[in-house]
């Protein structure tokens, strides 16, 4: 756990709140943007309503996982189900930032990683849904790449290993999945993948984006096989959406890759 003890327990109480409650407010407009997003529909204006019936939400159905549960995930109105996915977002989003800034104190990175946990959702859902990762929220992840090396260099972000480190980062892993892309001529993974791996990789560094990666890559053959066999009834043809699976592999590595990565590299200093 980082070390912001020193704000107080009161002040610590507060900020998981605050985390809490704007993690779901932030969490209900990734479901807009999960939806909107592949459409490519504009974001935001329209009022938000029942996809069944239409009816208008008021203020209180719109309140981030409270409505759903006290409606008891139905519409008022016509009693349509709700999709589940809408209150698991928004409780996997406040719930990923609340474990970010844990993890990390009160440090630029926890602003970094919140956001990117964000875009990790987002992404991983869409992904699952229509095997493509769209492109501006790679660029997003870029962005925060760029930025983390940016507040490296001036200083104000203490993120550890020089900046150079950042731009390996950047190369190593959509490096070799390019290399894997041109072997396989796209079937074994997207060109989505590796754009993901190349703006991750500028974000985290090469020591975590390559655990990243081997996180990503066992779960994902993992969880592959398993579905596979689950399903063989169906004998529907499985295409693995690898984005999900990279995407964990990036949020463990941004939670856990520090102590993995020292406690890896320990045992060559110790010989
Ligand atoms: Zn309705």
């Amino acid at each position: 756990m980082a070390d912001f003890w020193y704000i107080g327990h009161n002040a610590i109480v507060v900020l998981f709140t605050m985390l809490f409650l704007v993690g779901i407010v932030v969490g209900s407009f990734l479901n807009v943007l999960i939806f909107r997003i592949p459409l490519k529909e504009d974001i935001a204006v329209e009022r938000s309503h029942c996809m069944h019936c239409g009816h208008i939400l008021s203020w209180y159905e719109l309140i981030p996982l409270f409505s759903w549960i006290i409606q008891g995930g139905k519409c008022r109105a016509c009693k349509a189900k709700i999709s589940i996915q809408y209150p698991i977002v928004e409780a996997l989003n406040a719930i990923l930032w609340m474990v970010v800034v844990w993890a990390w104190g009160l440090r630029w990175e926890s602003v970094l990683f919140c956001i990117c946990s964000s875009i990790l959702i987002v992404l991983s859902v869409i992904d699952e849904r229509t095997q493509e990762i769209p492109i501006g929220l790679n660029i997003a992840i870029a962005i925060l790449g760029a930025a983390r090396v940016i507040l490296k260099l001036t200083g104000v972000a203490t993120a550890t290993g020089p900046w150079y480190e950042y731009l390996i980062g950047a190369v190593c892993v959509s490096g070799l999945f390019l290399l894997i892309v041109l072997i396989t001529k796209g079937r074994g993974m997207g060109g989505g993948d590796v754009k993901l791996m190349a703006a991750a990789g500028l974000l985290l560094g090469w020591k975590q984006i390559i655990l990243a990666m081997m996180i990503g890559c066992i779960l994902g053959s993992v969880i592959h096989l398993l579905r596979m066999a689950l399903d063989k009834k169906k004998k529907k043809e499985h295409v693995l959406a690898f984005g999900p699976y990279l995407a964990i592999g990036i949020y463990l590595t941004i939670i856990f890759g520090n102590p993995i990565i020292d406690w890896y590299s320990g045992f060559f200093t110790r010989v």
